[in-house]
């Protein structure tokens, strides 16, 4: 899908919590199947409007799409679920026809959030410490997160008695189903706030961008996730806190491929070197080294430089760096080189296409 969710709920990028709610209940109305009995585009716009409801109403969320869109990386922990539960929760104040939340009270904890972080090849390979800044909810100070304006309190709830859950029995087409689901009055939460903060209106928590410090272990891979406990959002009145997803991206290198732990190079040499040998200096990860080609080395071999790939992520030891070599065939030859080598051949008996410019021509075109 496509759409725009804010363009969905004819809300500016800009809306804050309430606006969402109140356009998505408009929308609702306006689209709903009941308003628009066979309808199927209207039908369809319904469920995007909740699609883009279910999104924007939650802060983590809205951040992901915020920044990804709707086809964004990974839909990680804590953006699952929701769906029709939500629906209603919009509709009817809370309360989950479905019975999904039975059992919980108390504040709800908060979301988990999600970011991406690109890293060199070098910093993946050797470990790093790197900056990642997330739009995330913290307690409010001038409440301690209670939600209540200081110098007051939060009552607890006269319409759930303080434990959150309420019962309630509903007609279905199922028949009578009875269902627990959090306080429609408190949202769970077991108390109510006759005079909320007016610094957070009530929330306990204030959304702010914030920067924290990434430890990313050596040999660590493209695609891995590091979970940062405690690094999520805050719950709303001082819920537990939830936790910070970081997806790591590494760039690829110019010279190396890294499988697994090992690390893969292609080494170009003439065929002059690879025949008598040489010496080549060559740049690994951890510095110069001179790698011995021996005389006689043949195309495709591979030497093994032990201990110069990829740090094992957990535990020791490290992976190695493979050289492939590659013999280039000379395709520039000077005439006297041309000559040089029409000796060598001669005295190898080998078989080789005559001087003639008229035939090489012939054989030039036909391989073209
Ligand atoms: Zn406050």
């Amino acid at each position: 899908m496509s759409e725009d969710y804010y363009e969905l709920l004819e809300v500016s990028r800009g809306a804050t919590a309430e606006e969402i709610k109140r356009a998505y209940r408009r929308r609702a109305r306006e689209l709903h199947p009941d308003a628009n009995p066979g309808d199927a585009d209207a039908e369809s716009r319904f469920k995007q409007v909740a699609q883009a409801y279910e999104t924007l109403s939650d802060p983590a969320r809205r951040q992901h799409y915020d920044q990804f869109g709707a086809d964004g990386p990974g839909q990680g922990p804590g953006f699952g679920g929701g769906g029709l539960g939500d629906l209603f929760d919009a509709f009817f104040g809370g309360g989950n026809p479905f019975g999904g939340d039975g059992g919980r009270s108390g504040p709800p904890r908060g979301e988990d959030l999600e970011v991406v972080l690109d890293l060199s090849f070098e910093e993946a390979v050797f470990g790093t410490q790197a900056p990642v800044t997330v739009r995330t909810a913290l307690g409010c100070d001038e409440c301690e997160a209670t939600g209540a304006a200081p110098g007051t309190h939060a009552e607890r709830c006269g319409e759930c008695g303080g434990s959150g859950q309420v019962r309630r029995v509903r007609q279905s087409l199922l028949g009578q189903m009875v269902t627990a689901g959090p306080c429609p009055r408190c949202s769970g939460a077991g108390t109510t706030i006759e005079t909320p903060c007016p610094t957070c209106r009530g929330e306990g928590r204030i959304v702010e961008e914030q920067t924290y410090t990434v430890d990313v272990p050596a040999g660590i891979d493209s695609g891995s996730t590091l979970r940062l406990t405690g690094r999520g959002a805050i719950g709303p009145r001082g819920g537990a806190i939830g936790d910070l997803y970081v997806h790591l991206r590494v760039r690829a290198h110019d010279r190396f491929v890294r499988h697994g732990y090992d690390l893969a190079h292609e080494l170009h040499v003439s065929f002059g070197q690879a025949a008598l040998g040489t010496v080549i200096p060559f740049e690994t990860l951890d510095g110069a080294e001179d790698l011995v080609v021996p005389r006689g080395t043949q195309a495709g071999r591979v030497f093994r430089l032990r201990g110069r790939g990829v740090p094992h992520v957990e535990g020791r030891g490290r992976g190695d760096l493979l050289v492939q070599v590659v013999v280039d065939t000379p395709t520039d030859l000077t005439e006297e080189q041309d000559a040089l080598l029409r000796q060598f051949a001669e005295q190898r008996g080998d078989e080789v296409a005559p001087a003639d410019s008229g035939l090489m021509a012939k054989i030039r075109s036909a391989f073209k």
